[in-house]
């Protein structure tokens, strides 16, 4: 069965896109081993194109299913035993186990069966600091604790941009999100919509909202110390795609790895190694095509899914993404955003250049950032020249 329109891909009602069927599941934390993600990557490459996709937000993608296949895939799926996939769930940092308040959301989610009478969009962050927070990550509702323990409570925004409520303690800010998500629920819409009213409503009962400090969006590429005192060794997928073979080798690289865990920013870290084996399994990734550098450029390039994957794209935004990171651009002081139709998908936050295709043109717009002469030139004019190759393509 295919997606209904608006609704999110999940395992059983994948997305229909330019190049077939795309499924969107996300395992819980410590669901995920080597061995499994390498019985996902299999199954992509019977069942699907081959391709497989770690997004902005964390979530694995398959993409090129077809109506036939994507029944045999999910069941494939069902059999490595992950626990739900999909569905509502709080969306939390990789770095640690779901805190309390994740936990309370979600049974009372499941407890209230609320996930149907939400919007497919509506999401909630409960972000507990640490290196790989999701300050740029949009969230109906943002839940964000503080160095003192307070937590502040947000609505339709990511870090910089949520409408902050208030702030207060676990249980109160746990509280106030319990009822938003009802509200939620009650109206199917989304937060960013509240009317005044509903907003000023909620504010009453919580402390004054105090100011969230910016923080560095940090790329989830490195060795990274865990709450239990483990650590983790971080990889990340270019522009957020791996060949299921690829992602097998890197699997099968790491069989004593103890677990696997999505991050946001196309990552994946890889935990219970100790050092000797982060550097040979950093190694191997590397020689298959892995970002494994913080500084590589390809970790500030976002590019959306483009031609041909994306029926409505005017360029290939993947090859003018790799064009563009093999030419040593950006310079790492903003993100370089590549989207193929005036969707915008795959939007970063923070500073940002953005490379649009549009109705007969592209367009080159910055947000906080100063691009150099050499990469709008480069930008302009290769962008204009896949998109001139699609349309003779395609015409
Ligand atoms: S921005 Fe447009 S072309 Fe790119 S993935 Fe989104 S809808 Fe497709």
């Amino acid at each position: 069965m295919t997606m209904r329109r608006g609704a999110c891909p999940t395992l059983s009602a994948p997305m229909e896109t330019g190049d077939g069927l795309l499924a969107r599941i996300a395992p819980a934390h410590g669901a995920l081993t080597p061995e499994k993600l390498a019985g996902i990557a299999k199954a992509a490459g019977r069942h699907g194109n081959g391709i497989l996709e770690v997004t902005a937000r964390g979530k694995l993608q398959i993409r090129g299913l077809t109506a036939e296949s994507a029944p045999l895939f999910a069941t494939e799926i069902n059999a490595l035993e992950l626990g739900a996939v999909d569905g509502f769930a709080v969306e939390t940092p990789p770095l640690a186990p779901p805190p309390p308040l994740a936990k309370r959301i979600n049974a009372y989610v499941a407890a209230h069966g609320l996930g149907p009478s939400l919007a497919p969009k509506v999401s909630v962050t409960v972000d507990c600091s640490g290196a790989l927070h999701l300050d740029a990550i949009s969230a109906d509702i943002k839940l964000i604790m503080a160095d003192d323990g307070q937590w502040l409570i947000g609505i339709g925004g990511n870090g910089a941009t949520a409408q902050w409520l208030g702030s207060g303690d676990e249980q109160t800010i746990g509280t106030a999100a319990l009822t938003i998500l009802d509200l939620l629920a009650e109206s199917g819409g989304r937060a960013r919509d509240f009317a005044q009213a509903q907003k000023d409503a909620l504010r009453a009962g919580l402390e004054p909202a105090v100011q969230h400090p910016a923080r560095v969006d940090s790329a989830p590429v490195g060795r990274f110390a865990l709450k239990d005192g483990g650590s983790a060794l971080g990889i990340a997928l270019p522009f957020g795609q791996v060949a299921a073979d690829a992602l097998v080798a890197l699997c099968e690289a790491a069989p004593d790895a103890r677990e696997v865990r999505l991050a946001p920013r196309s990552g994946l870290l890889l935990t219970g190694l100790d050092g000797a084996r982060h550097e040979e399994v950093f190694q191997a990734a590397h020689a298959l095509g892995f970002v494994t550098q913080g500084d590589d450029p390809r970790l500030f390039i976002a590019a959306c899914a483009g031609a041909p994957a994306c029926a409505s794209a005017r360029f290939d935004a993947k090859a003018l993404a790799a064009e563009a990171a093999a030419a040593g651009l950006p310079d790492g002081s903003f993100r370089l955003h590549l989207s193929a139709c005036e969707k915008g998908c795959a939007q970063p936050a923070g500073p940002v250049v953005n490379l649009i295709a549009v109705e007969g043109c592209c367009t080159l717009s910055c947000v906080g950032a100063k691009p150099s002469g050499r990469l709008r030139t480069f930008l302009i004019e290769r962008g204009e020249t896949l998109r001139a190759a699609l349309l003779r393509k395609s015409g």
